[in-house]
């Protein structure tokens, strides 16, 4: 119980006794037959009140109470002159608790204030260093007046601002424009979005006319920052300059168009050449010449679909590809696929079942032949010649399957994971020609599409591969920009 007060308590308690005591006697000696004012004896009562816990100065007041009771006797003063004295030291020690209480309770106010001050303080530079450090441009605007009051280093550097003075959303508004150049309405940049009407932007593309004049092309996220009662208090914008990256997929763009072009131009010359040599030479009776022409054909031919596929990854990998959706009757697109199909004898072992009741699903048509014919080539190429080959579609809850099984080669099952990364072949197909692109760039057009795609093969006994496509249109429109993940 003693234990619960420090030795500096104890010592002041001693010293306010010691005075209590020296005041009664100093009363006594120096002032014999009269009794000193009441306040004079309540300054232990006081003084204890402010400097000790209201235990001890309790017993503080009691003491100078019996001390007063001794002083009075020894005085002979009258016993109302003894009730006033402690009545007066009473109040004087009640008030003088409540008092120091209040103070205690004011002082300690102050210093968690003072402590959750420099906390905030310590955390605002924590947050400030941590965003200065992330390699993006990153501004908080606060409300109402849409100053911003935080903006990181890299702002400055993808603004190319060279003034400090502080700014206002306002006065970025007119240096930022849609993509297509439109200026912004007021109050309509993805930040002042954010702040006025709470809206979270995600990815937006913003073009920005630089404070050096350039132009550049931002993606903005924007988002409001809200109190504890969910009012907005500010808005914080994150974007990075992605010019570079445009330009980059300019250049690329150019450099698959140019390639596409230069590498298949001369192809059809000889493509029309071999066929018309094919042509004559089988005229003229001669076989063998002809054979070589119709060799020459087809290895032009391979070229050229080869130079296609690398073609056509780069694109769909670069999202330089735009899917055109429309309504089509699947079925209605197998049976036109397989009616130009390859050969004759390739047509003949084609087994088609389709699901009349199929609702038209809104597919690229162009894209999705090109997943349907590779498909049905490698069935007709990883299968013998005299076994079938079956091309079927499904519909189930709110999507189309379409499906092309055969009896042929099979696949390993430690190649089925690999079997959609780019330029990946299985070891059972290693001896017929390809690239390994075709599949590939199934995938990626299908997942266009928000469709999946797989296989399901026992080695030896064939193979099946199916896809889906959504009845609904797919999240991206009927237009992909963004670039399809290599992910491979
Ligand atoms: P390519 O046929 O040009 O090699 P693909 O991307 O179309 O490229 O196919 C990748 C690999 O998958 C092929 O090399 C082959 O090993 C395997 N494959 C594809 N389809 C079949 C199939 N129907 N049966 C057996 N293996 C197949």
């Amino acid at each position: 119980m003693l234990e619960r007060y420090t030795i500096k308590q104890w010592l002041i308690l001693a010293t306010l006794l010691l005075l209590a005591v020296a005041v009664v006697f100093i009363d006594m000696l120096l002032f014999p037959g009269t009794i000193l004012p009441a306040v004079v004896y309540a300054v232990p009562v006081l003084l204890a009140a402010y400097l000790l816990p209201p235990s001890m100065s309790v017993a503080i007041t009691a003491i100078v109470v019996i001390l007063v009771g001794v002083d009075s006797w020894v005085e002979n003063s009258p016993p109302w002159r003894f009730s006033l004295d402690v009545l007066v030291i009473l109040i004087i020690g009640y008030l003088a608790t409540l008092l120091s209480m209040r103070i205690k309770e004011v002082a300690e106010l102050a210093a968690r204030a003072q402590a959750s001050a420099e906390e905030a303080q310590l955390e605002r530079t924590r947050l400030e260093t941590i965003l200065q450090q992330i390699p993006a441009g990153i501004v908080i605007a606060e409300v109402p007046s849409g100053r911003l009051t935080f903006a990181s280093s890299r702002t400055e550097q993808i603004w190319r601002r060279s003034s400090t003075r502080p700014i206002n959303i306002k006065d970025i508004e007119p240096r930022l424009f849609h993509p297509d150049g439109r200026p912004y309405s007021p109050n309509q940049v993805p930040l002042a979005r954010a702040l006025r009407n709470g809206e979270i932007v995600t990815g937006e593309q913003v073009k920005i006319m630089r404070e050096d004049g350039t132009w550049g092309t931002l993606l903005i996220n924007a988002a409001p920052i809200r109190d504890s009662k969910g009012n907005i208090v500010a808005a914080v914008a994150a974007f990075d300059d992605i010019s570079p990256i445009l330009e980059l997929q300019e250049r690329r763009e150019d450099d698959i168009r140019m390639i596409s072009h230069d590498l298949r131009n001369p192809l059809t010359p000889i493509m029309g050449q071999a066929s018309l040599l094919q042509r004559r030479l089988a005229e003229m009776g001669l076989e063998r010449e002809a054979r070589s022409a119709e060799a020459i054909l087809k290895s032009a031919q391979r070229m050229n679909s080869m130079i296609q596929e690398l073609v056509e990854s780069a694109r769909l990998e670069a999202g330089l590809l735009e899917l055109h959706l429309e309504p089509t009757s699947i079925c209605q697109l197998i049976h036109d696929i397989l009616e130009r199909f390859g050969t004759e004898e390739e047509r003949a072992r084609i087994k088609m079942e389709c699901d009349s009741q199929m609702p038209l699903v809104p597919i690229d048509r162009e894209r999705a032949e090109r997943v349907i014919v590779n498909l049905l080539s490698n069935a007709l190429k990883y299968s013998a010649p005299d076994t079938p080959v079956t091309i079927s579609a499904e519909y189930h809850d709110g999507t189309a399957m379409i499906s092309v099984a055969d009896r042929g080669v099979g696949i390993p099952p430690q190649d089925l994971p690999h079997l959609f990364e780019r330029f990946y072949r299985a070891r059972t197909g290693k001896r017929i020609e390809g690239l390994g692109l075709g599949l590939y760039i199934s995938r990626l057009i299908v997942e266009a599409h928000g469709g999946r795609i797989w296989v399901e093969s026992e080695e030896g006994k064939g193979s099946k591969f199916s896809f889906t496509l959504p009845i609904t249109p797919h999240a991206s429109g009927t237009r992909h920009d963004g670039a399809l993940s290599p992910s491979f």
